[in-house]
């Protein structure tokens, strides 16, 4: 487990030319994050399988989204890329003829909220943690896709907001919204869906792919290991896990996911105390054990990931 006193170690140790990693956490041009790209998506097709009753798993475009039906209406865990919005309402439209009353937002990126825009123009209520309504407010330069993506406008932002926990009680189920410490982004949260005992993690979680932090977002290291604690205390081994972009996957996975990033932090973060630079740590391959596992889904490499580590640790 990572420390305070080794982070502070590693700050008194960073005075060099990083400015590139105090400002964004990774160079520039180094991510690959295809899935990442807001023009992608229009041609892309959306698909869904049934996870319970009246669950389903949106998968396609951007982010996995999750389709709760049920005569109150239907909810919405995520809502992909903006071009890809009215594919997924007709999509919907075949599995259901329930409005869609409630979209909640993981998190800012706009793999997750690019239907915010026609789905609260349609009358969808948009509900988020504090922090994904506060930057979704402002423009958003993300700098590994080296775009700006612009603020949304009222009806697509989330109206309403939480600071740590929401419980929503619709179609005979208790959706338990809890915020998660700054992992990925600072406004993560996931959605579990208790008597159906299915969980959205957001990308705190998304099995199959090394983990990003989104450092200029709030994300850190230290954040992303709680988080999936968090995660981990909720779920049982029958929770059916929805990550961010892998589909449905079970506790086993998470728990493995955390011991993978724990191992890989650690090795860096030794590294980094014992004066090693990045291209040394690259070259002493610390994820090597795991390539196999999380490196065949081209979302984010294994450098990009080691990288990604050492800037949040220099950056703490
Ligand atoms: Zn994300």
């Amino acid at each position: 487990m990572l420390n305070v006193l080794d982070y502070f170690k590693i700050i008194q140790k960073s005075k060099t030319n990083l400015s590139l990693f105090f400002l964004f956490g990774f160079s520039l041009g180094l991510m690959t994050l295809a899935n990442f790209n807001i023009a992608h998506g229009s041609h892309l097709e959306v698909n869904t399988t049934k996870i319970s009753e009246n669950i389903y798993l949106i998968h396609g475009a951007g982010a996995d989204v999750i389709l709760f039906d049920g005569t109150d209406g239907v909810i919405l865990v995520d809502d992909q890329y903006a071009p890809v919005t009215d594919k997924m309402k007709l999509l919907i439209s075949n599995i259901t003829t329930n409005p869609i009353k409630f979209v909640i937002n993981t998190h800012l990126h706009p793999d997750h909220t690019g239907g915010n825009k026609k789905l609260g123009e349609a009358g969808t209520m948009i509900i988020s943690h504090d922090n994904v309504r506060k930057r979704l407010s402002e423009d958003q330069f993300y700098v590994f896709i080296n775009q700006t993506v612009s603020s949304l406008s009222e009806k697509g932002l989330p109206i309403l907001t939480f600071s740590e926990n929401m419980t929503i009680y619709q179609n005979n189920e208790k959706i338990v919204l809890i915020h998660l410490d700054n992992g990925h982004t600072d406004g993560d949260s996931i959605v579990f869906f208790t008597n159906n005992n299915v969980v959205h993690t957001g990308d705190v979680f998304s099995d199959r792919t090394y983990p990003f932090i989104d450092i200029p977002h709030g994300g850190s290291v230290k954040g992303f290991i709680s988080s999936l604690e968090k995660i981990l205390l909720t779920i049982n081994n029958e929770t059916k896990v929805v990550g961010g972009h892998s589909g449905i996957s079970n506790q086993t996975e998470v728990k493995n996911y955390l011991d993978m990033f724990l191992d890989v932090s650690n090795k860096i973060n030794n590294m980094i105390l014992e004066g090693k630079s990045l291209d040394e740590i690259i070259m002493s391959k610390p994820t090597s054990k795991y390539d196999a596992i999380y490196n065949d889904h081209s979302f984010v490499k294994p450098n990009d990931f080691i990288e990604n580590i050492y800037a949040g640790l220099i950056k703490r």
